[in-house]
C-alpha cells in the first residue's frame, strides 16, 4: 500500500528549523512510500537530526513531541490524477509541545491564563517547582460576534495535568470577571481550597447555588490578616478600596522574593461604609522588599486621581433635592456601596425603597446579612406597592444600567414592568460608567426614557459614578508604596497595560524591567531577573454555551458568524445508489441569505447545477462515496452563490441515499 506523508513544523523560529513547505518538499514530495518510512522520519525528527536527502534538520528533542494519526480518509480521487503532490495520508504533525519544560530549580513561574490583552477572564497562576498558587477564576462576557454564546472563561489545560500541585485558589473579591469561572473550573482541577473574604465567600456560594448539580466547593474564609502557608507560598493580604467590599490585595513571599499582585483596586480616603487602603500595610511591604508587582490597568489611561464615593454621595444629594417626581435609579447589582448611598439619601428626603432585579435583591440580602449594608426599618417596600406612595416619596432602585436587554431599567422604559411605568416628572440616573462596547445600547435606552419625558442623569452628566479601579496618580502612588524591584501591568486591554508600563517608567522603574505580558505567556521570575520566556500555556478561549463547557469550538463560532453573515442554504438531493442518478428535482431551503420566492431564476439554476455536478461525480465512480458528493456540492454550488450573489451563504448539502 502507498503512503506519502506530510509534515507540519508549527513552530520554526530557529534558524535550525525548516519552515514547513521546505519539509514537505523535501520530505512529502520524495520517496516516503510506506509507513515504515513515516515511522523512521518520525523516529529521525524525534532525535533532533535527520539528514535525507541533503537536508538536515535539528530539532531539539526535548521541545517536541510527534503525534502520527494512521486515519485515512476514505474519499477516493475519481476526478483526480493518481500520485498527487498531497495524497491520503497519515498525517505526520510535529508541533512544539506546550507543557514539557517543567519548573526549573529556583524559578518562579508567572503566568496569566487571561485577564491580559482583555478585560475580564482574570485568572492567573504562580508555580515554583511543584507548588501552584492560582490567583482569581473569572469569566469574560462575549461580544456581540459571538453568537449564542453566554461566557467565556479561562483555559486551565496546563493546570488540569498538574492538578495535584494545586495548593490552593486565592480570589481577590467578588466580580463575576474574578469568581465567575469557578463552577466551571473547580472540580476540573481537583476542587482546590478556595480562600475568600466573607462577602466574596457570601457571593462565590450564592452563584453556586445555580450549580446545584456540582459538588460543593471546598472554600474558606480569609480576614485581611489571615496569612497562609500554601506550599512554598507564604501568603498574607492587604486590604484595598474597589467598587465592591472586601477586596484585596495579595502578598506572596515566594523563594525569589515577595510578589505583590494589587487585584482591582483603587484608593479612596473617604469610602462609604469602608475604610481606606491599607496604606501602612503596603509600605511595610514596600519597605521590606517587593520582587515584583502585578497591576490593575483598569483605569491606567484616566489622568489624575479617581473621585470619591463621597464626591458622588454629595453629586447624588443634588439630584434628591431638585426631583418631585420618583427617582429610578439603575446601577450595577454588586455596587453595595453606592446602594448603601442611595438609602441613606432616600431616608434623608422621606422616600420608600423598592428594589428590583435578581440580582441586586440577592446582592443586598446577602450584604444586610453580612453586615455590609445597613437597611432603616420600615424603609423597604415590595415593588408591587410603589403605586401606593406619592410620587416623590418614592426611590426605586434597579438593575439594567448597561441597557441590557432582559434587565429591569430596560422593561420599565419599554412598558413591560408589572408595576414600574415611566412618566413625566420622573427622574432616571444611570449610575454606573458604561461597560466599553455597550454604548449603543445605552443610548438607545436613554432615547426611550426621554421619549416618555422622564429626565436622564448619567455620570457624563455629574459626577455620579465613581470608577472602582486606580488612575494615574493612583498608580503611581502604588509603585510608590511598594518599591518593586520588576513590574507587570495585569487586567486590561493590551493598550491599557502599555500606558501603565509608562507610568511605571515615569515613576523610575527601568524599562528592562518591565514586562508587558501576553495571556498564556509564561515570565520567569528568579533572584535577579524578570523576563517574559517564549513559552506558552493554552490560553485559548473557552466557550460556555448553555450547559456546555468547551464544546462549542472556533468552528462552531464562525460557522455561527457566517450564517448571521449571509444565512443558510440547504440542497437536499435524493441520488439512486445503483445508476448514480438524481432523482426528481432537489429541494431548496433558504433562511437569512434570498427571499426564494423572488429568486425563481437562481434557483432553476441551481437546481440544475446540482443535478449536473452530482451525475459528473457519479458517473464513473462505484460505489459512489457521498461525502465527497457533499463536499463537491458544498464548494462548487457556494462559489456559484457567490458568482452571482457575491454572498457566502453556509450551503449545506443534503443527499438521502436510497
Ligand atoms: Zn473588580
Amino acid at each position: 500500500m502507498e503512503f506519502s506523508c506530510t509534515v507540519e513544523v508549527l513552530a520554526y523560529k530557529s534558524r535550525f528549523w525548516y519552515n514547513k513547505s521546505a519539509i514537505v518538499k523535501n520530505y512529502t514530495h520524495q520517496d516516503i512510500s510506506s509507513r515504515a518510512e513515516v515511522a523512521k522520519l518520525a523516529d529521525a525528527l524525534a532525535s533532533g537530526a535527520s539528514s535525507r536527502k541533503g537536508v538536515g534538520v535539528q530539532i531539539p528533542p526535548s521541545a517536541y513531541m510527534i503525534t502520527q494519526s494512521t486515519h485515512r480518509t476514505s474519499r477516493p480521487r475519481p476526478a483526480r490524477p493518481a500520485g498527487g503532490r498531497f495524497g491520503r495520508a497519515p498525517a505526520l504533525r510535529v508541533h512544539k509541545t506546550s507543557h514539557a519544560p517543567s519548573s526549573s530549580a529556583h524559578t518562579l513561574r508567572v503566568v496569566p491564563l487571561g485577564g491580559v490583552e482583555e478585560v475580564g477572564r482574570n485568572m492567573s497562576f504562580l508555580e515554583y517547582e511543584n507548588d501552584i498558587l492560582i490567583i482569581d477564576m473569572g469569566l469574560q462576557f462575549p461580544d456581540e460576534n459571538m453568537p449564542g454564546i453566554d461566557y467565556i472563561i479561562p483555559n486551565v489545560t496546563y493546570l488540569k495535568e498538574k492538578k495535584k500541585n494545586i495548593r490552593g485558589v486565592i480570589i481577590t473579591h467578588g466580580h463575576y470577571d474574578h469568581i465567575g469561572a469557578i463552577p466551571y473550573l473547580s472540580a476540573e482541577l481537583g476542587a482546590p481550597t478556595i480562600y475568600a473574604m466573607p462577602l466574596t465567600r457570601g457571593i462565590i456560594l450564592k452563584r453556586q447555588d445555580d450549580f446545584k448539580h456540582l459538588p460543593r466547593l471546598n472554600i474558606e474564609q480569609i480576614t485581611s490578616e489571615s496569612r497562609l502557608k500554601l506550599g512554598v507560598f507564604d501568603v498574607e493580604f492587604f486590604h484595598v478600596n474597589h467598587n465592591i467590599f472586601d477586596t484585596v490585595g495579595v502578598a506572596i513571599h515566594t523563594p525569589v522574593g515577595v510578589v505583590c499582585h494589587t487585584a482591582d483596586f483603587k484608593f479612596d480616603d473617604h469610602p462609604v461604609g469602608d475604610v481606606p487602603a491599607d496604606y501602612a500595610k503596603m509600605e511595610r511591604l514596600g519597605k521590606e522588599g517587593v520582587a515584583l508587582l502585578l497591576s490593575d490597568s483598569t483605569g491606567a489611561m484616566r489622568p489624575a486621581h479617581s473621585s470619591s464615593e463621597q464626591d458622588i454621595e454629595q453629586n447624588l444629594e443634588e439630584i434628591f433635592k431638585q426631583s418631585h417626581g420618583r427617582i429610578i435609579c439603575a446601577t450595577f447589582a454588586s455596587l453595595i456601596s453606592r446602594l448603601q448611598q442611595l438609602i441613606h439619601l432616600a431616608e434623608k428626603y422621606d422616600r420608600k425603597v423598592a428594589i428590583d432585579g435578581y440580582s441586586m435583591k440577592s446582592n443586598v440580602a446577602l450584604s444586610q446579612e453580612l453586615g455590609y449594608l445597613k437597611i432603616p426599618k420600615g424603609i423597604m417596600i415590595d415593588v408591587k406597592h410603589i403605586n401606593d406612595y406619592p410620587d416623590k416619596n418614592i426611590l426605586f432602585l434597579c438593575t439594567g444600567a448597561q441597557g441590557e436587554g432582559s434587565a429591569v431599567l430596560m422593561r420599565v422604559a419599554t412598558k413591560e414592568h408589572r408595576y414600574v411605568r415611566l412618566k413625566e416628572g420622573d427622574s432616571v440616573i444611570f449610575s454606573s460608567s458604561v461597560i466599553p462596547g455597550n454604548e449603543r445600547t445605552v443610548q438607545s435606552l436613554k432615547d426611550i426614557i426621554y421619549r416618555a419625558d422622564a429626565e436622564v442623569y448619567h455620570y457624563q452628566m455629574m459626577d455620579i459614578h465613581a470608577g472602582g479601579h486606580a488612575q494615574e496618580e493612583d498608580l503611581m502612588e502604588m509603585m510608590r508604596f511598594m518599591k518593586p524591584k520588576y513590574f507587570m501591568p495585569i487586567h486590561g486591554n493590551y493598550y491599557m497595560l502599555k500606558l501603565h508600563g509608562r507610568l511605571a517608567e515615569r515613576e523610575g522603574i527601568p524599562k528592562s524591567n518591565i514586562v508587558i505580558p501576553e495571556n498564556g505567556a509564561v515570565m520567569e521570575l528568579t533572584k535577579d531577573s524578570f523576563k517574559m520566556t517564549k513559552e506558552r500555556v493554552p490560553s485559548n478561549y473557552v466557550f460556555v454555551d448553555g450547559l456546555g463547557v468547551g464544546d462549542i469550538k472556533e468552528v462552531v463560532l464562525r460557522d455561527r458568524q457566517a450564517m448571521a453573515a449571509d444565512g443558510m442554504f440547504v440542497i437536499i438531493a435524493v441520488v439512486d445508489t445503483q445508476t448514480g442518478k438524481l432523482k426528481g428535482s432537489p429541494d431548496i431551503i433558504s433562511r437569512g441569505f434570498i427571499y426564494l420566492k423572488e429568486s425563481r431564476d437562481l434557483l432553476y439554476e441551481t437546481r440544475g447545477r446540482t443535478k449536473k455536478i452530482i451525475e459528473d461525480i457519479t458517473q464513473n465512480m462505484h460505489p459512489v462515496n457521498f461525502q465527497y458528493v457533499k463536499e463537491e456540492l458544498r464548494d462548487k454550488i457556494g462559489q456559484f452563490l457567490y458568482q452571482r450573489t457575491e454572498r457566502r451563504p453556509m450551503v449545506l448539502p443534503v443527499v438521502i441515499e436510497i
